[in-house]
């Protein structure tokens, strides 16, 4: 099935359904968004039955449904932002890792020009808006001094309080500890939605976010502490590595709480894998830029790339930053050995 026989499907069915009277834009917002947030994430790496595939294929009719809807209600931007999330569906239901990548970003963005939604804490470089002065006649980059956010945060090694300031235009930040020295990243993001579930002590938290100024994106965390984090939709979240590639806590910058995260073991399958920072996403990287190593231990990558596929996801899972590199790092090098090999 393609993406060409859904959009067609929606257009007949958009000729057939009933006139609605009245505005049926708020109706048609409020199960858009509600779908919206039901589309998977593209894989980290590719596989064959990863559940994305058939939940992203489960979702197709559902898309086409709304789409419909839209074509028959003249809503042009939700047209291209259902249009946008059909082409992901269907990338991410065909396994195509990479393509979904690229219409994820852009459903995304289609997204959020049709729910008007204005994120609180907005600001990119292309925020950054010519400006038009009449005594010269040229457009200038606004020169206002680009915005920053000032918080209270503690420091996951000591967990001493300092007051940061910081550019909100970038959601990982490395800070230097005043109390003890140490060195600690913050990654920051506004909470779209949250999903708790309980194993035993332990919980896991599936947090689906708006990176700062960034787009959207997914951490996992997985706790076995006697505390519990409490968060609700647009509150902004901070996430406490020290070091880089360990997360000890997220502080929810909206009501103050912090949850100090206590090891839940299976992490440590990560750490065995790729040990501390995973330097595997480093050969993986060199590989991609240099393309000159040896087939031997492209054929090695290959083989973890399905062996060590899921611990790597879990790795990215709780790196957020790491996950579109990863994605793409892993389907060139797969595609140049694959070329390799029949070429
Ligand atoms: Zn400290």
């Amino acid at each position: 099935m393609s993406v060409e026989a859904s959009l067609a499907r929606a257009k007949a069915a958009a000729a057939r359904l009933p006139f609605v009277p009245g505005d049926v834009s708020e109706l048609l917002r409020a199960d858009a968004v509600t779908f919206c947030a039901k589309a998977p994430e593209p894989p980290v790496y590719r596989r064959r039955d990863d559940p994305s595939r058939a939940a992203a294929r489960a979702l197709i009719g559902e898309g086409e449904a709304l789409l419909a809807r839209a074509y028959q209600s003249n809503d042009s931007a939700w047209v291209t932002a259902l249009e946008a999330w059909l082409l992901t569906l269907h990338h991410i239901a065909d396994g195509k890792v990479e393509l979904a990548e690229a219409a994820w970003v852009e459903a995304q963005r289609a997204e959020l020009r049709a729910t008007g939604r204005r994120r609180l804490y907005a600001v990119s470089d292309e925020a950054r808006a010519p400006v038009f002065d009449p005594r010269t006649g040229q457009s200038r980059f606004d020169p206002r001094p680009e915005r920053s956010m000032r918080m209270k945060v503690p420091c996951p090694a000591c967990r001493k309080v300092s007051e940061l300031s910081f550019s909100s235009s970038v959601a990982l930040h490395q800070f230097g500890c005043t109390h003890c020295a140490a060195t600690w990243w913050g990654y920051f993001g506004e909470v779209r939605s949250v999903e708790v579930s309980r194993r035993g002590n332990k919980r896991t938290y599936s947090f689906r976010l708006t990176e700062l100024a960034g787009p959207q994106t997914r951490v996992e965390v997985e706790d076995a502490s006697s505390g519990e984090l409490q968060v609700a939709q647009n509150d902004l979240l901070a996430f406490l590595y020290h070091p880089r590639s360990v997360l000890r806590g997220v502080l929810n910058l909206s009501s103050s709480r912090v949850l100090w995260i206590t090891g839940a073991g299976p992490c440590f399958v990560a750490t065995v894998a790729f040990g501390p920072g995973a330097p595997e996403l480093e050969v993986l990287r060199r590989f991609r830029d240099q393309g000159l190593l040896p087939s031997r231990l492209g054929r090695r990558l290959v083989a973890g790339y399905y062996t060590h596929g899921p611990a790597l996801a879990r790795v990215v899972n709780e790196r957020p930053w790491l996950r579109r590199q990863t994605r793409r790092a892993l389907s060139l090098v797969v595609r140049r050995l694959s070329e390799r090999d029949h070429g």
